[in-house]
């Protein structure tokens, strides 16, 4: 771990830029193919971030990111490895993401994948997070997630390791997870089950994590 990302409080004002940067962001309506609105898990001030994909159909109508089985399997996860339950994660972690509204369904069913003009459009928000925040750790769940932030082939080249990255002049450690969606078969597989044990364990262990439990 280096030693720039031993544990630490943000910067001072952190709160309120937070706000103002979530009700700005809940008003974006910036990409003309996407459902708004913007999903946000909020202000919440905290040295961890998860990255997820995009909301579902069922997000905004929760008004909150992983709401759905999604997240339920999340949770568990968080749960079983570090003690943190649902409410903890969601008072304590803040949760951003690739893209913050529903993309919507492709005519072959499942959810439309965002097309790379509105990843990159919507990586205008999660830069200003980076900002804000200066997170000592970021948890990207799924490969697009993990895919803002390295070049990711497979799931099992990256899953259960720790990456000590710097995005922007701000340096954090990643521990990337698969997504915790049913679509997402991987973390079954025999490759993936230690994996994604092993990337549980490595998060469960980060000095941010403790800071928070
Ligand atoms: S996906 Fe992101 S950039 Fe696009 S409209 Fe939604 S919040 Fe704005």
């Amino acid at each position: 771990m280096s030693n720039k990302l031993k544990p630490s409080l943000p910067p001072g004002g952190t709160k309120e830029k937070l706000v103002r940067h979530v009700s700005a962001l809940l008003k974006c309506r910036r990409c003309p193919e996407m459902i708004p609105p913007p999903v946000s898990g909020g202000p919440v001030v905290s040295r961890v971030m998860s990255v997820g994909q995009a909301p579902g159909d069922k997000e905004p109508k929760f008004g909150r990111p992983f709401a759905w089985t999604a997240g339920k399997t999340l949770f568990r996860w968080f749960k079983e490895a570090a003690g943190i339950d649902e409410a903890k994660f969601r008072s304590s972690i803040y949760m951003a993401a690739v893209c913050r509204c529903f993309p919507g369904k492709k005519a072959s069913g499942g959810d439309r994948v965002p097309a790379p003009e509105e990843v990159k459009t919507c990586s205008a928000w999660l830069d200003r997070e980076l900002e804000i925040l200066r997170p000592a750790l970021i948890i990207p769940i799924g490969k697009l997630a993990i895919a803002q932030f390295m070049e990711v082939e497979k799931l099992d080249e990256v899953v259960g390791k720790v990456f000590h990255l710097n995005r922007g002049g701000i340096s954090f450690d990643l521990i990337p997870l698969p997504h915790s969606s049913g679509a997402s078969p991987w973390r079954y597989s025999a490759a993936g089950k230690p994996l994604l044990a092993k990337a549980m364990s490595l998060i469960a262990d980060h000095p941010a994590i403790k800071e928070i439990k």
